[in-house]
């Protein structure tokens, strides 16, 4: 067997192609247009590059960019009132902030900042209390993009057995969350977890979220079964992921691959969030 590639690139630019359309509906008929708040802070490179690329995804969808760069020296209180500031400017619909903040900030107290109605990263306290109680919310962009894949090629999400390794606050938990709101039957792994590969030979969907490299190979896949891949690692040879490519696309029916599978939903997904959170302040 040979798994089918889950084309990310593909439907992240189906998502896109949306969310311009969305916007622009948007303008037209209350005059409103969805405005992005990244926040950076400091100069990490990779953090630089990822938020240049979701300014640049924010202006070709048609939405304002209100970037704000604060120094690597910035005390939590002037980023939190630059957090404030954002939440107050009505010409912003969502709110970013760029992790990982330099050492000496608590992001924890800065993410509580933002308003539930702008947290389009949906990682604050209230967002993942709306989702655990399936009450409307923004959603995290990267689980969000995950299911969007799945629902896009068509993978059965009710009564699917869905495996998922890694329980972060970032992907795993919230991914979980979304799953058993669709009627999966979700298995959440984790660094303790005993005889790994006896818990995802079972899966339906085996979602790999840890960020090891190579973690899971042939012998962690139930043949035929659907693999995503969320991980991500640089090496000298060019990005990889958590799961054995090589090993896995010879067992898996669905694959994602790395890169180009998951990676680029996220940020469509962010897009998404945004037009959605503008359209919540026009029906307010
Ligand atoms: P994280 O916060 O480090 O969490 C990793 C999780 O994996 C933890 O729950 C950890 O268990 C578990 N884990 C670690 N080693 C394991 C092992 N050997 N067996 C089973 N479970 C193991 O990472 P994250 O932020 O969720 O990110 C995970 C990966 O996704 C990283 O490679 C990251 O770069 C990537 N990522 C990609 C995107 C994207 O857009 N594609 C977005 C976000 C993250 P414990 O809880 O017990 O420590």
């Amino acid at each position: 067997m040979t798994a089918t590639l889950m084309d990310g690139k593909t439907v992240a630019a189906r998502v896109r192609a949306d969310v311009a359309t969305r916007v622009a509906e948007l303008a037209e008929q209350s005059a409103v247009r969805p405005g992005l708040a990244t926040i950076l802070v400091g100069d990490d490179p990779a953090s630089h590059v990822y938020v240049a690329s979701k300014r640049k995804a924010c202006v070709a969808s048609g939405m304002t960019d209100h970037h704000r760069h604060l120094p690597a020296e910035t005390t939590q209180h002037d980023l939190e009132a630059t957090i404030d500031e954002a939440a107050d400017d009505p010409a912003v619909s969502g709110i970013l902030v760029q992790l990982p903040l330099p050492p000496h900030l608590d992001s924890d107290a800065a993410i509580a900042r933002i308003p539930a109605g702008k947290d389009v990263d949906g990682l604050t306290t209230v967002s993942a209390g709306l989702l655990s109680r399936g009450q409307i919310g923004l959603r995290p962009c990267t689980p969000a993009g995950v299911v969007e894949l799945l629902d896009t090629y068509s993978i059965p999400l009710a009564g699917a057995h869905v495996v998922i390794v890694g329980r972060s606050a970032l992907v795993g938990r919230p991914l979980g969350q979304l799953l058993l709101a669709r009627d999966a039957t979700v298995t959440i792994c984790h660094s303790k977890t005993q005889r790994l590969a006896e818990h995802t030979r079972q899966a339906d969907i085996l979602i790999a979220a840890a960020g090891v490299r190579g973690l899971i190979g042939a012998e962690h896949v139930r043949p035929g079964a659907t693999v995503i891949d969320v991980g991500i690692h640089r090496t000298p040879e060019g990005l990889c992921g958590d799961v054995d490519f090589d090993q896995v696309h010879r067992v898996a029916g669905h694959l994602t691959p790395v890169p180009g599978g998951v990676g680029p939903m996220t940020i469509a997904m962010l897009l998404s969030n945004t037009v959605t959170a503008a359209h919540a302040t026009v029906s307010r």
